[in-house]
């Protein structure tokens, strides 16, 4: 049987663009349909914008700082039409690239929605037809919100960069990964951010001495966060929107952003007429290779649900054109992947949290918490963690996590140790670069806790 193509991915994020690419250049026929912007969630309505928000919101704390360090500087106003100006421009410039990519490595795309019609077949949004041999679903997924009186008037995180203007006052409902970095930049930027979440503590899942701090740090640069406390129904006011939580108050905020956790994009794919199956949330189920209950059909990224970070969608792509091109059958490792969540502080995290590891086997702790030295200076009361969960048995440390300014860049080395197995005696061999905060890491001597 002869195809169109040799693979068909429906998406041009990261991971499809990837995936696309990576199959060309080993010399197979590849077409990709996008229906939105070339670069997808991460380029275009997440991470990137979001550090470059992250960036412009640490400027004021960095002029106190200047000015605790002698200098004569005053922070002035923030321009967000400039800044957005200048946002927009430069996400323009990454759709070209990730653009230039597929047509540079002869990569057919289609800016057009595309649906399975069969296990060998999509159909586009203008009605055409395109056979493949193989099939890659990399949709990836969307922001969703509760359903809620009034909650078709709060914005997502897709609709921050859009704003007219910064509003005075915010409401950030949730407590994940999007909602405290938001919660950060924002407070930063100089909007009254006001954040609920329903459980007892932020960043559910992770170390909670790490997630402890910040919160603890949040709370003190300014986010007014609201634990144990949710959203009953938002109103439309001439100045906002009108409030009502679980804990009885009500407050006018004029804008609420809801950070409630995302959806696979699995509507309207084809994929229950062409017999991929779906799991509870919609996600496309996938076995280690990212192939689907159809054999001709893979998925990976986000709409695959498995770890949603971009890194992983590209691993996955990678893995994938590894295992159906270059008949080198590779499954996908998602075991120990560090990440950051870029809050103020950042928390950087990489292996089993506390908690979590004391449930596997027994432990011990090594942790310090201290003011570092260029933020003590300034006189603020900043502080951060330094922290190793290290196996008895094995003395591997099976966890590691940072509350600091710049914990994403330092968790990706550490992560290097501990992926090739480090002990702690080996983080003890190595001699430590002072002075530094993550000098700590490799000078812990005794542990805090046990057990
Ligand atoms: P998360 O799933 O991490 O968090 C969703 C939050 O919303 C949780 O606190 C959850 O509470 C809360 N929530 C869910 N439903 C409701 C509801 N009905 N009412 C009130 N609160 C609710 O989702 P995010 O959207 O923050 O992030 C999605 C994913 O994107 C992350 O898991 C991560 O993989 C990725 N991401 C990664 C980033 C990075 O690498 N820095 C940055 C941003 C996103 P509860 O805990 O009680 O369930």
């Amino acid at each position: 049987m002869t195809f169109d193509y040799d693979l068909f991915v429906i998406g041009g994020g990261s991971g499809g663009v990837r995936a696309a690419r990576v199959a060309a250049q080993g010399g197979a026929k590849v077409a990709l349909a996008e229906e939105d912007r070339y670069g997808g969630t991460c380029v275009i309505r997440g991470c990137v914008p979001k550090k470059l928000m992250v960036f412009a919101s640490e400027y004021p704390a960095a002029i106190a700082d200047a000015q605790a360090y002698g200098w004569t500087v005053h922070a002035g106003g923030f321009d967000w039409s400039v800044f957005q100006g200048k946002l927009h421009a430069e996400l323009d410039r990454l759709e070209n690239v990730y653009r230039g990519i597929l047509k540079t490595n002869g990569v057919e795309s289609f800016d057009a929605r595309a649906r399975l019609v069969d296990p060998h077949t999509v159909e586009l949004s203008d009605g055409s037809r395109k056979s493949a041999k193989h099939i890659l679903i990399a949709t990836g997924g969307r922001p969703v919100k509760p359903d809620l009186p009034g909650a078709e008037h709060a914005i997502t995180s897709n609709d921050i960069f859009h704003l007219e203007s910064l509003p005075k006052s915010i409401l950030i409902i949730g407590g994940g990964y999007i909602a405290c970095e938001f919660a950060c930049i924002l407070n930063g930027l100089g909007v009254k951010v006001t954040q609920f979440y329903r459980g007892a503590q932020i960043l559910r899942g992770f170390d909670e001495e790490a997630r402890g701090l910040v919160s603890e740090e949040m709370i003190q640069s300014g986010v007014n966060l609201h634990l144990g406390t949710n959203i009953v129904d938002m109103v439309e006011e001439e100045s906002g929107y009108r409030v009502t939580s679980t804990n009885g108050s009500e407050e006018v905020f004029e804008q609420v952003m809801f950070a409630t956790g995302r959806a696979p994009n699995t509507e309207d794919l084809g994929l229950e007429a062409a017999g991929v199956k779906t799991g509870r949330k919609g996600e496309i189920l996938v076995d280690e290779y990212s192939q689907t209950a159809v054999p001709s059909v893979y998925a990976i990224g986000d709409v695959t649900d498995r770890v949603n970070l971009t890194p992983v969608a590209i691993r996955e792509g990678m893995a994938f054109v590894e295992t159906v091109f270059n008949g080198t059958p590779t499954p996908v490792d998602h075991d120990l992947i560090p990440t950051a969540i870029f809050t103020q502080p950042e928390m950087g995290t990489v292996g089993l949290s506390e908690e979590a590891a004391r449930e596997q086997e027994p432990i011990e702790v090594y942790a310090t918490s201290f003011r570092p030295m260029q933020t003590a200076f300034a006189e603020r009361p900043d502080r951060v963690l330094m922290k190793l969960i290290v196996s008895q048995k094995t003395r591997k440390v099976l966890g590691c996590h940072i509350v600091a300014p710049g914990a994403g860049e330092m968790i990706q080395l550490a992560g290097i140790a501990v992926k090739m197995g480090a002990t702690k005696e080996d983080f003890d061999r190595t001699v430590a670069v002072h002075p530094t905060m993550s000098e700590e890491l490799v000078t812990m001597k005794t542990p805090v806790r046990t057990g």
